[in-house]
C-alpha cells in the first residue's frame, strides 16, 4: 500500500497485482487495499508448476515449509509478463531489507531482482535510498530523493508513514501463508518426503482435517467438523483423487475418515479405528463403520481404535 502510494504521490499511474498460491489468502485484504488507493487490481493464480518449487526450491526454505525467494521470484516473472501486458513501464514492490528474515535480505532482494529478469525494472520504493538507483530513478521517472530508506523488523517508521497517509485499514504482518506455520509445514514436509509426485489434489488436502500416517504408503485424514466432513467426501469424488475410501460411521455419531494410499485391510481398520476414536457412542453399542471405496460398499467393525500417539500425527491440532 505504501509503495503504491508513493509512485501516486509523485504522479506515477499504478496498477495493483495480487498472487494467489494454493497455500495463501488476502485476496480480499488486497481487494480493500486497492479500493483505498482508487487502483486496478489483478489477482494472478500460481500455476501447476508453482508446486514444483515448494517441493524442490533453488534457495531452499524458511522456518516452515515456505521457499519464499523461489516462490517471489515466480511471483516477480510472472509480474513481468503482467507488466509487458498492460504496457507498464517498472515494477514496484513494498519490501524492505531485513524485515522479513527468509526473502528480504539485502542479497535476497538481489537475488530476485536478478532471476526474475527484471533487474533494474523492480523498484522498491521503502528502501530504494539504501539500495543501487534503478533505471526508473536514473531516468528520472522516479524522484530517488522521495523514496525512503527503511530498513530491519520494526513496523514503527512504516505505520508512521500510513498515518500520514490517512491509511484507514492497516494490515497485519502476517504473511497469510500457510506454508511458514509448523503444523501445516509438518504436513507438506511429510508429502514431499513421502509422495514426491503428489499433485495439487494432495496438497488441497492438506488444509482440512487431522492427518495419521499408518506408513509410507497410506495415510488417513479424519474430519473435524461437519464441513470438513463434506468437504473431504467432495474431495474424494474428484476424478483425481488419490484416496482409495471414505468411512462413515453407521450407527454412531461421528466424523468422516479418508484413506489415502491401498486400501488394504489394515488401512481400513486404522482408519476405521479413528472413526471410532473421535466419535461418542455408548460402550453396549458395536460400532460400525460404512466404508465406501471406488467400486464398493461395505461394514466393518474396526477391532482397533488407536491412540493418537500410537498413530504418527501430522497435525492434530491445526
Ligand atoms: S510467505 Fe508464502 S506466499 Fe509469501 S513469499 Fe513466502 S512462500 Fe511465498
Amino acid at each position: 500500500m505504501l509503495a503504491i502510494r508513493l509512485m501516486q504521490d509523485q504522479g506515477i499511474a499504478v496498477e495493483a497485482v495480487n498472487f494467489k498460491t494454493l497455500f495463501s489468502c488476502c485476496q480480499e485484504t488486497a481487494g480493500r487495499a486497492a479500493q483505498d488507493l482508487g487502483v486496478r487490481i489483478t489477482v494472478l493464480g500460481a500455476e501447476d508448476d508453482y508446486l514444483e518449487l515448494v517441493k524442490s526450491p533453488r534457495f531452499g526454505y524458511g522456518k516452515g515449509a515456505n521457499p519464499c525467494v523461489d516462490c517471489r521470484i515466480y511471483m516477480f516473472q510472472r509480474a513481468y509478463r503482467f507488466m509487458e501486458q498492460v504496457g507498464a513501464d517498472f515494477i514496484v514492490s513494498g519490501e524492505v531489507i531485513g524485515q522479513r528474515p527468509m526473502s528480504q535480505k539485502r542479497r535476497d532482494l538481489e537475488t530476485i531482482s536478478h532471476h526474475s529478469a527484471l533487474d533494474d525494472l523492480l523498484l522498491r520504493p521503502l528502501s530504494a535510498r539504501l539500495l543501487p538507483p534503478t533505471l526508473p530513478e536514473r531516468e528520472g521517472w522516479v524522484d530517488r530523493e522521495r523514496l525512503f530508506d527503511f530498513c530491519g523488523r520494526s513496523r514503527k517508521g512504516l505505520i508512521a508513514l500510513a498515518r500520514k497517509f490517512h491509511f484507514n485499514n492497516i494490515p497485519s504482518p502476517s504473511t497469510g501463508c500457510a506454508l511458514t506455520e509448523p503444523q501445516f509445514a509438518r504436513k507438506v514436509t511429510d508429502l514431499i518426503q513421502l509422495d514426491p509426485a503428489a499433485g495439487m489434489w494432495d496438497y488441497d488436502l492438506l488444509k482440512l482435517g487431522r492427518h495419521f500416517r499408518l506408513n509410507g504408503d497410506t495415510k488417513v485424514v479424519v474430519g473435524r467438523q461437519k464441513s470438513e466432513n463434506d468437504q473431504l467426501e467432495y474431495l474424494h469424488d474428484l476424478p483425481q483423487a488419490s484416496s482409495t475410501a471414505v468411512l462413515t460411521p453407521l450407527n454412531f455419531q461421528g466424523p468422516l475418515s479418508l484413506v489415502v494410499g491401498p486400501a488394504t485391510p489394515a488401512a481400513l481398520d486404522f482408519s476405521g479405528g479413528l472413526v471410532l476414536r473421535y466419535s461418542k457412542f455408548t460402550t453396549d453399542q458395536q460400532p460400525s463403520v460404512m466404508v465406501r471405496t471406488r467400486h464398493q460398499h461395505f461394514p466393518i467393525k474396526p477391532t482397533i481404535t488407536p491412540r493418537v500417539s500410537q498413530a504418527r500425527t501430522l497435525a492434530a491440532s491445526s
